[in-house]
């Protein structure tokens, strides 16, 4: 009964679109929906579309860097992001287990271990290839019509493109949804773009990258470093200003520290003026430290700008459908309609909001449902988790504590907090200088949480449940009325008894009490 149901409700859902299109009278566009972009916002929205009868062109291009790297459909976090970079994550975390397994008594020779950076890169190509692959496949399936042209406006309802033999198309949509994204930054200085290469060139270098200056100390630039050492690289990170922006500061200072204590070197203060090739084919970068004007210079093998991202607007003739922008970036209402009505944006190319993957796939399908299945639900931007893939993983959710303090005052934040001491990390005598974890709460009724912080093993998989919690409403209360699971990090969290206010030692006597 409830199948069939179901079933009704899903066949309904599907004839919407074209019932809408009938009721309003004959086909004045060729498309329904054509989305520019097929990343992670531009697949989603497109994929959810075409389930509610919407005819759909979807787009993608990728504009080689200037190293040449060029990759397949299905934008930065399949090829040159989240994916790529959780694998070489793991490869690094994997160097770390080796020595580990000595310690638990595995018999395997941890001494002189070394990565194969050509085989690693190959590895993670072939995964990419095969994603790509079944991208394209399900575009096929679900009859989502797929391109691989830039496409630009010529005017609010019709766009135009290059065929790959070099004609000049141009097709009409209904809608248009931009999901561009971005792309890495190269700074204005001799030898930066010649020279240098960023995230989207390192998961397919492939040469050695050796001796790394890593500039920018943003999730790309700490997590590239942390892989890099991990793989037995010697990353030095530049940092303009301070590390992790936007974070929370004890936090970011702590990840820092945690880095630091693993080897990675830190150029503080400190920006690049020079990138030169010297005869025996290593890269002299020129710098200034800017807190005391003191310049430098210092050999390395490889330099990886990671100094942000890029909005791609610049080819979209944005200008001829009269979309607003800002800094490189879209404009856009709570409905993600930009300036132009019928003309939205997802993902990261939207101004002012996080440039995260499930940030974009959950816009996307909420748009085509708003669209084309007559729903009203919005996309929610706060309370977004997220998690910097760092050794020490560290993931948060909502408020930082300076954001609460800003927000409601510093008489009216209670802070939990503590440090603690993975099971796991006892026989291999691993550093738990840095397991720390802090739940920011309000002080008075019903001591709602409003922020949780984790650094730790697995962080992301620890916030993931905790994001929930939050967005339904945790309060201190339940907190810590929730049994935990034991023996685990995450149970930490349940555990939670020391406020900062009170000033008692955070630092946990023994495991289990
Ligand atoms: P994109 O995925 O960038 O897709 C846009 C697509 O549109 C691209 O293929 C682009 O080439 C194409 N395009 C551009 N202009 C045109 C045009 N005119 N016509 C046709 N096609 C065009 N997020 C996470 O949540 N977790 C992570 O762990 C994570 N790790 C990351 C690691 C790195 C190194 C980087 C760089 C990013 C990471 N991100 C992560 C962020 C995540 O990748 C992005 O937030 C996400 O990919 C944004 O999706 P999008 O659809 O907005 O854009
Ligand atoms: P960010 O904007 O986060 O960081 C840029 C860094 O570069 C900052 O430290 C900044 O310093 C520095 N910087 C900027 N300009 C210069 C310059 N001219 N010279 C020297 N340093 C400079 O960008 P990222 O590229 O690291 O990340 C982009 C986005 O991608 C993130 O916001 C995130 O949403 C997403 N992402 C998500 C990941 C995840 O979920 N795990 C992983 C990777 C990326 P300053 O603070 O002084 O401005």
């Amino acid at each position: 009964m409830l199948l069939l149901k179901n079933l009704k409700q899903t066949q309904l859902q599907r004839c919407w679109q074209p019932l809408a299109r009938f009721a309003s009278g004959q086909r004045k566009f060729d498309y329904d929906l054509v989305v520019l972009g097929g990343g992670s916002g531009g697949l989603a929205c497109a994929k959810e579309a075409v389930e509610y009868g919407a005819r759909v062109l979807c787009f993608d291009y990728v504009t080689p860097t200037p190293a040449g790297t060029k990759w397949g459909v299905g934008g930065t976090c399949v090829n040159v992001g989240c994916i790529p970079k959780k694998l070489m994550h793991q490869a690094s975390l994997l160097g770390e287990a080796v020595h580990e397994a000595v310690a638990y008594g595995w018999n395997v020779n941890d001494r002189d271990i070394k990565p194969n950076w050509q085989k690693l890169v190959k590895s993670v190509q072939n995964h990419i290839k095969s994603v790509n692959w079944v991208t394209r496949v399900d575009l096929r399936d679900k009859q989502v019509e797929y391109v691989n042209s830039l496409g630009y406006f010529v005017d609010a309802h019709t766009i135009e493109y290059k065929t790959k033999q070099g004609a000049t198309k141009q097709l009409t949509a209904q809608n248009v949804v931009v999901a561009v994204g971005g792309r890495p930054r190269y700074p204005d200085i001799p030898g930066a773009k010649e020279l240098g290469i960023t995230s989207d060139d390192i998961f397919s270098y492939e040469k050695d990258p050796g001796q790394t200056l890593v500039v920018g100390a943003g999730y790309v630039g700490l997590e590239c470093a942390c892989f890099l050492k991990g793989l037995g690289y010697e990353p030095t990170v530049m940092v303009r200003s301070i590390v992790l922006r936007g974070f929370d500061r004890q936090m970011s200072e702590l990840l820092a520290a945690m880095m630091t204590e693993r080897g990675i070197k830190f150029l503080h203060t400190t920006i690049p003026t020079a990138v030169e090739r010297l005869p025996n084919g290593r890269l002299l970068v020129n710098f200034t430290n800017t807190s005391n004007q003191t310049k430098g210079s210092e050999v390395y093998d490889t330099v990886l700008w990671a100094i942000g991202r890029k909005g791609l607007i610049d080819d979209l003739n944005l200008a001829a459908a009269g979309v607003q922008t800002r800094n490189d970036k879209i404009i856009v209402d709570g409905t993600e309609a930009t300036s132009v009505p019928h003309i939205y944006a997802v993902g990261d190319i939207i101004y002012g909001r996080p440039e995260l993957t499930p940030v974009a796939i959950l816009a996307g399908r909420l748009l085509a449902r708003r669209l084309f299945a007559g729903s009203k639900q919005l996309m929610d931007y706060r309370d977004v988790a997220t998690t910097v893939f760092t050794p020490l993983e560290y993931s948060c959710v909502g408020m930082s504590e300076e954001q609460a303090i800003e927000t409601l005052g510093p008489e009216n934040v209670e802070v939990f907090h503590g440090y603690y001491k993975p099971t796991e990390f006892f026989i291999p005598q691993k550093s738990v200088r840095h397991c720390y974890l802090k739940a920011v709460a309000e002080v008075g009724g019903e001591q709602k949480i409003l922020g949780l912080h984790y650094m730790g093993p697995v962080a992301g998989e620890v916030i993931q449940g905790f994001a929930a919690a939050l967005k339904s409403g945790l309060t201190v209360n339940t907190l810590l009325n929730t049994v935990g699971i034991h023996p685990t990090t995450a149970e930490e969290f349940t555990r939670l008894s020391i406020t900062k206010r009170s000033g008692r030692d955070p630092t946990p006597a023994s495991c289990c009490s």
